[in-house]
């Protein structure tokens, strides 16, 4: 038994091994801290020791040598230790105060930029798109680089009258998150049945299962085994598109995107708020996707004309009411932003039991 091969552990590593020195010291014995400038924070531990964080903003996608460029800042500033944050953000951390300038030089003068803190807009968080994933409808990360060009002063700055955490999700069904801002795909067509594929690939009951309203039932055709999709029932989910590549969602003109405002995850200081549709069927329109990127910016420059200091996003269209959003906005306001569907006690798969 003595040289039995030890368990691979898979999962998210001990943590604290990668931690910068002072933090580990300092763990959950932080005083206070402060913001000396966009981008940098000061933070001073109950011992006296204080240690600064610059946060950098990348292209998210990044190649080997802008990693190798940017772990060498992290060596020659930080003391080889830095972070990536879940914003594509990357973190270095300095314990010498005359390091920070250097640093933010070094990082600028390869076309970075520093910023993200505070009151402004930070990177945009996005799913894994077409790198990662099977299943999306347009390509996250491409939105979220021409979205961020657009922003990059705001993310510079401290102009915003509280945080804004901007997200896009490349399917409507999966890991997009809430956000005072989101873009997410809207599948607006039923999907359209490649049948001479569906036997060959497609486990027919997992995707019957998988439709949250019943609309797929087994079908023969062409004396072959199918699916067919009841139009009038299918809300155009895009969930039975991941077991099944057959029942073909994606489409070049009827995937757009919509704009969703007023998500919050987190209870800090209020309840956690899903966020509510604002803008749809806005073309999915690469490269540059301008359709979209303007309609965030209009919203960007209500709210910071019209919120009072420190309000997020949702805390602002929660107490001005939303008539006075749609009229500060001017985003027509249609039929599609009235939720009416009453069939979700009877039919949404609302068990929390896990399928795959
Ligand atoms: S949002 Fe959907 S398509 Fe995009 S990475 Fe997540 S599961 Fe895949
Ligand atoms: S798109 Fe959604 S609602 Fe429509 S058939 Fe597929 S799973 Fe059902």
């Amino acid at each position: 038994m003595a040289d039995m091969r030890p368990p691979i552990e898979s999962g998210c590593p001990d943590g604290f091994q990668y931690m910068h020195p002072t933090m580990r010291r300092n763990f959950g014995l932080w005083k206070y801290h402060t913001d000396p400038k966009p981008g940098v924070l000061r933070h001073v531990a109950e011992s006296g020791e204080e240690i600064f964080t610059v946060k950098v903003g990348t292209q998210r996608i990044l190649d080997i040598f802008s990693l190798r460029e940017l772990t060498s800042i992290g060596d020659e500033f930080a003391d080889g230790y830095i972070r990536f944050t879940i914003r594509s953000n990357i973190e270095f951390y300095v314990t010498d105060e005359s390091k920070v300038d250097p640093l933010i030089e070094a990082v600028e003068k390869l076309g970075y930029v520093v910023g993200g803190t505070k009151n402004s807009v930070t990177s945009l968080s996005h799913t894994q798109g077409w790198l990662h994933c099977d299943i999306p409808g347009t390509d996250a990360s491409g939105v979220v680089k021409s979205m961020m060009d657009e922003l990059i002063g705001e993310f510079k700055a401290w102009n915003m009258p509280n945080r804004v955490h901007i997200t896009t999700s490349c399917c409507q069904i999966n890991c997009g998150g809430q956000g005072d801002i989101a873009i997410n795909v809207q599948h607006t067509k039923p999907p359209k049945i490649d049948h001479a594929q569906v036997s060959n690939v497609c486990e027919r009951p997992s995707v019957v299962a998988r439709c949250p309203v019943a609309a797929i039932r087994p079908a023969m055709v062409d004396g072959k085994p199918s699916l067919e999709v009841d139009e009038k029932k299918c809300i155009c989910c895009g969930a039975c598109f991941p077991p099944c590549p057959p029942m073909m969602i994606n489409d070049a003109e009827h995937s757009k995107l919509a704009v969703w405002v007023g998500g919050n995850h987190s209870n800090a200081r209020g309840k956690p708020t899903f966020q509510k549709l604002v803008a749809s069927a806005i073309p999915n329109n690469p490269p540059r996707w301008p359709e979209a990127a303007g309609i965030v910016k209009l919203i960007l420059k209500c709210y910071k004309e019209d919120a009072r200091d420190w309000e997020r996003v949702g805390e602002w269209v929660e107490r001005i009411g939303w008539p006075r959003f749609f009229e500060l906005t001017g985003l027509p306001f249609t039929k599609y932003h009235i939720d009416n569907w009453r069939g979700a006690r009877a039919s949404l798969n609302a068990s929390t039991h896990i399928r795959f």
